[in-house]
């Protein structure tokens, strides 16, 4: 147990939090030595898996982010940006793997990731399962296969308590559809139509966010041209592939130079 990495989890209560504790209770190749709550949260204090209603795990619910992030040998957080961005200044100076599954990021937020990942190894992914990012990349290739006659949609839904939109993964989704296409994405993105929008343009990206009851997470990318159409779909039935895509990653990073890196990189599928 001594010699397996030490993960601590960030936003321990939220629901990836939850489902990580799981997913690294249950693995041969690393151990939880940390979790990690606001201060003031009911669960600072508790034994982790009593909080979560099961049985215990030894590891004991910590709003004190300094001393378990100098332990850690990854911390894995999906909780929200500004979270995030505060816990890479530390992953950072502890030199120590940060795997952000948060989205939603601002420009500013990206660029004080950016800079964290200087001294240390940040993994970050909108979506960190396998079918996922085998979906990114063949959005890239279709699109790039079919030209601006086909009308590029993408359409997500996920559960009723999300806060952003489009999602994170129909970004990556749109990212890689525009990189097909040679354009970048904040040039030919429309997100939130709502109203007299006027005629679709041709070449855009169009967005649509579907929100209800408790959808883990379904992605489509719709190629739609004269007379037919192409559609790539995703749809995740468990977040425990989130989980464990994280903790795949938090593994793979362990040695790895400073960086900014993704899971086409931790997963190794070809660009
Ligand atoms: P959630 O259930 O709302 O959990 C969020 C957790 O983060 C909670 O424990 C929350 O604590 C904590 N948190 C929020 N703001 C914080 C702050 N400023 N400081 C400290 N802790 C804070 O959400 P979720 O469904 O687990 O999703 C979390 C994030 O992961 C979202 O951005 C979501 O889009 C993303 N996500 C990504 C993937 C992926 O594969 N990349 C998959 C699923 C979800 P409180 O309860 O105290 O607010």
């Amino acid at each position: 147990m001594g010699d397996l990495p030490g993960i601590v989890i960030n936003g321990a209560s939220g629901r990836m939090g939850r489902m990580l504790a799981c997913v690294v209770r249950e693995s041969t190749q690393a151990h939880l030595i940390g979790a990690l709550e606001r201060p003031g949260h009911e669960w600072v204090g508790q034994d982790m898996g009593r909080a979560m209603g099961e049985a215990e795990m030894g590891v004991t619910v910590s709003d004190d982010p300094l001393e378990l992030v100098a332990r850690a040998h990854a911390v894995i957080d999906f909780t929200a940006p500004a979270a995030s961005v505060e816990m890479a200044t530390l992953t950072a100076q502890a030199r120590v793997v940060h795997v952000i599954g948060t989205t939603g990021f601002d420009e500013a937020g990206l660029k004080r990731l950016a800079a964290a990942a200087r001294h240390a190894v940040i993994v970050r992914a909108g979506n960190m399962s396998l079918g996922v990012n085998l979906l990114v990349q063949m959005t890239k290739r279709v699109a790039a296969a079919l030209d601006e006659a086909f009308d590029i949609e993408i359409v997500e839904a996920h559960h009723n308590q999300k806060v952003d939109a489009p999602s994170g993964t129909a970004l990556m989704l749109g990212e890689a559809a525009a990189e097909g296409r040679g354009v970048l994405l904040d040039h030919v993105a429309d997100r939130g139509r709502d109203g007299i929008t006027g005629r679709r343009e041709q070449g855009h990206i169009g967005f649509a966010a579907i929100r209800g009851g408790d959808v883990v997470g379904e992605h489509d990318v719709i190629f739609a041209g004269a007379g037919e159409r192409v559609i790539l779909r995703h749809v995740a039935t468990d977040r425990a592939i989130f989980a464990r895509g994280a903790l795949k990653a938090a593994l793979w990073g362990q040695g790895r130079k400073p960086g900014e890196y993704d899971m086409i990189d931790v997963l190794g599928l070809p660009r």
